[in-house]
């Protein structure tokens, strides 16, 4: 048993000002509460200097893909990363291994406690079953010739079934909205309504949007005819993932930088629970511009929060995501931010049973947050996280 007390304590949902958090011997929350005003020395009480907070939800990575760190350029937008992303894919299979488990121990050093993870390949079972994380794998497809999705689809139920064999939890998704023939996804967003979530890239880049409102440009030049099988039925490429989702299923949009308004209101429409994953620092790698974070806001939409993988990122740190989003969006504020970082995303992944917050029998793993400015509760460059338990 621990009694663990900060200067703040984020429940998941809000703060509690010199708030202590008891947990049993097996680390489940056995009861909050707050110190009062006055700090007092209470025996077996350990206090520490920062806020305490749940361990934190990562609603999006490609653990695969970690090889790649610093391998593509910067800010050379998203054509430009998906033709570096093929060339790079097929690597020697233990470097690509090692490369994974290095990953998975720098995520949980950042006090992450669980992970969306897109993975298309069988490769990362063995370290998902060695990790002290909770993986939910989204089997990632992607093909855009019509002929070849009956092979597509059988090959991902079977990658989907070797991850559920070992006890792991995963279900089918697309890739994006321009990647895959019209066959392909809607037989992969039917699985992951059959699973009863999909996850998907959605409005990322400039690109995709051209590719989708003027059937024109890099894109289109990238993958070819077999865009023009599908792209004239779509003005947007949120218009494709909504033909297609069941309102029930828990869909996960990712990225969502180009989105505006009237994709937000026709997502709302259809489906009841969406969640927007954000992934600023993948963004400013891969295009140098961030979402309409205010515009979301303002629109009190279900926000969580991703790294993306390293072939995006320098970092796998939810707690550097939040940096960047608490000082290019500072009205947001840190109690906001910090839900989107805990709970929301572990309601997206349907973890919220076990993760995301503070309530009484639950195991969120506890993360104290150092120098924090607590005069303007804001994130400072220096701001630290470290996992208590
Ligand atoms: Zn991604």
């Amino acid at each position: 048993m621990r009694l663990i007390s900060g200067h703040y304590i984020f429940t998941g949902r809000e703060f509690i000002r010199n708030g202590i958090v008891e947990t049993d011997s097996a680390g489940r929350i056995a009861s909050l509460g707050s110190l009062g005003d006055s700090i007092v020395e209470r025996e077996s009480v350990e206090f520490f200097n920062g806020i305490i907070i749940p361990g934190f939800v990562n609603a999006h990575c490609h653990i695969e893909l970690s090889h790649m760190k610093g391998v593509i350029p910067e800010k050379s937008g998203m054509s430009a990363f998906c033709k570096s992303i093929m060339s790079y894919r097929n690597s020697d299979a233990d470097r690509q291994l090692s490369a994974m488990y290095e990953a998975d121990k720098l995520m949980e050093n950042e006090g992450i406690v669980a992970v969306g993870d897109i993975s298309n390949r069988y490769l990362s079972i063995r370290m998902k079953k060695d990790s002290r994380l909770i993986y939910h794998t989204f089997v990632e497809t992607f093909n855009l010739d019509p002929r070849l999705a009956g092979e597509v689809i059988s090959m991902s139920k079977d990658i989907r079934r070797s991850f559920e064999k070992e006890g792991l939890r995963a279900s089918i998704s697309p890739h994006a909205p321009y990647s895959l023939s019209e066959k392909l996804f809607e037989m992969s967003v039917s699985e992951g309504n059959r699973d009863g979530i999909v996850s998907i890239h959605n409005e990322e880049s400039i690109d995709e949007m051209e590719l989708f409102a003027d059937k024109k440009g890099k894109m289109r030049d990238l993958f070819g005819k077999n865009t023009d099988l599908f792209i004239h039925e779509y003005d947007r490429p949120i218009q494709r993932i909504l033909k297609y989702i069941a309102p029930e299923t828990s869909m996960m949009l990712v990225h969502n930088t180009h989105t505006n308004e009237q994709g937000i209101e026709l997502a709302l429409k259809r489906n009841k629970k969406t969640t927007w994953v954000l992934c600023p620092a993948s963004n400013l790698y891969i295009e140098n511009c961030l979402p309409d974070v205010s515009l979301f806001s303002k629109h009190k939409l279900h926000i969580a929060l991703g790294t993306d993988g390293f072939s995006s990122n320098t970092k796998l740190s939810i707690l550097n995501e939040l940096k960047i989003l608490d000082s290019a969006f500072p009205e947001t504020g840190l109690q906001n931010l910090l839900r989107w970082a805990t709970l929301n995303g572990a309601e997206a992944l349907n973890l919220n049973e076990e993760l995301g917050s503070f309530d009484t029998g639950k195991r969120p793993g506890i993360l104290l947050l150092t120098d924090i400015d607590f005069k303007n509760m804001k994130l400072t460059e220096n701001s630290r996280v470290k996992r208590l338990m």
